[in-house]
């Protein structure tokens, strides 16, 4: 436990770890400092209950997390793979059981997952501000604490879980690398009487208005309880990027599938949201950023909910081993982690912005079943260049074509 003689009897405002943001990244950090006793208040400028946009698909690198947390998977739809869809080729893929992983993922509608996860918090002992918006209170060049209506904390560590970058990143300098890919991705929902399948669907060969294969997918993730979740996302190194219109690539994937899938009505309005795949700087003196504050959105396949619960959970576990030397550390361990993952998928985002190769690399990835599986492992951060057999030996060819190929690739980038 943290020494707290800076801090205890100071003021009702002062609390070991105040983070900002309730998502996944915020309230894992909150879990693990909460139950080893730490005080810890977590501000969410939404109300109680507050959505979050997202496909709702956990990993099982994502299972793995929520159990290390003490999450039951009770109110969550199991699932057991991938269905890949790329023009006439259809690959069902298992998830494929390699440890540490499970051998299934899961749909977990956010609106649920992240209230139990807040409630895992409160029950932790942290306090819950909802509807509180904080920004943090800076002295000299070190984060001392947040500001949120009208009222100061201060602490010892801020854990900035505020999502994609925006105000407190501008202020921090924690922003979106200009020169990354990064993503745009929109979905809703829809009843279907396939909504209790075990397998997400991905359908990646999309086109945008003008005939252009976007480097993205569309995905029906069944959600267990009559609806599914249905969205489309695009990665920003393909061609003409800044005129692609999200909604129409939605209605033209939901005309795609209507029939298989028996849709009903959209059950409230497509929405978008970005995904943030890098980042300037993820910590500093008092405070550290995690999950999508920090960039970590797996540029592959969009995912980032595994991401954000496993910084923020290392976020408080570094904290509770020392205090005083956590920015440091946390940035050092994650770079470790995520890193060398992170920036070869931002290389393959660059490569498949090139209409020609996502094709090619397209017919590929699904040519056959085998390769296929491979392709799951890898997009799935579920191998990584140590792992042996197939999955290993990709990824650390991957890694170094990409990396020779990487300069061309950025150079010869289509027109945004
Ligand atoms: C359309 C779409 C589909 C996606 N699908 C998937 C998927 O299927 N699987 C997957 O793993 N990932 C998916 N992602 C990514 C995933 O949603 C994010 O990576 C994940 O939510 C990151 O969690 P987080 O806790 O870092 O941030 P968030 O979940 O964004 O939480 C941040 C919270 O901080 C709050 N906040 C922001 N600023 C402040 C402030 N100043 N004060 C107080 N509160 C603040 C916000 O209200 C928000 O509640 C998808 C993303 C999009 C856009």
């Amino acid at each position: 436990m943290p020494s707290r003689s800076q801090t205890v009897g100071v003021s009702p405002h002062v609390r070991d770890i105040l983070v900002i943001g309730g998502g996944p990244a915020g309230a894992a950090a909150a879990i693990v400092a909460a139950d080893a006793g730490a005080r810890v208040t977590v501000f969410e400028k939404g109300l109680m209950g507050r959505d979050k946009i997202c496909g709702d698909g956990l990993t099982p690198r994502a299972v793995k997390a929520l159990g290390e947390l003490g999450v039951e998977l009770d109110d969550a739809h199991r699932i057991d793979g991938l269905r890949m869809v790329a023009n006439d080729t259809v690959r069902q893929l298992d998830w494929p059981g390699i440890a540490p992983f499970p051998a299934h993922g899961a749909v977990w509608p956010r609106r649920r997952l992240d209230q139990r996860l807040m409630e895992l918090a409160e029950k932790a002992g942290a306090e819950l501000r909802w509807g509180h918006e904080a920004m943090p209170v800076v002295d000299g060049n070190r984060v001392v604490g947040v500001r949120a209506n009208d009222t100061e904390w201060r602490a010892d560590l801020v854990v900035v879980a505020a999502g994609a970058p925006g105000a407190v990143a501008r202020m921090l300098g924690a922003e979106r690398d200009p020169r990354e890919p990064f993503g745009l991705a929109i979905r809703t929902y829809a009843s279907s009487p396939r909504h209790a399948e075990r397998y997400l669907e991905a359908c990646l060969t999309l086109r945008d208005a003008s005939g252009t294969p976007v480097p993205g997918y569309g995905w029906i993730f069944p959600a267990g309880d009559g609806t599914v979740n249905i969205g489309v996302g695009a990665l920003s190194t393909m061609k003409g990027f800044k005129q692609l219109n999200l909604n129409r690539l939605q209605d033209s994937y939901r005309s795609l599938v209507q029939d298989d899938w028996e849709l009903g009505e959209d059950l409230e309005r497509p929405r978008a949201w970005r995904l943030p795949m890098s980042s300037i700087r993820r910590h500093g003196p008092g405070w550290v950023a995690v999950g999508d504050a920090a960039g970590l959105v797996n540029p592959m396949n969009g995912e980032g909910i595994d991401y954000g619960l496993e910084s923020g959970m290392l976020a408080s576990q570094l904290f509770l081993e020392d205090p005083v030397t956590v920015p440091v550390r946390y940035d050092r361990i994650i770079g470790e982690r995520f890193d060398a993952f992170l920036r070869t998928g931002r290389r393959f985002s660059f490569l498949i912005g090139h209409p020609f190769l996502l094709r090619t690399g397209l017919r590929f990835a699904v040519g056959t079943q085998g390769i296929a599986n491979i392709t799951l492992q890898v997009m799935g951060n579920l191998v990584d260049s140590s792992t042996p057999g197939a999955g290993g030996w990709t990824m650390r060819t991957a890694d170094r074509v990409l990396a020779a190929a990487d300069p061309v690739l950025r150079a010869t980038r289509a027109p945004a």
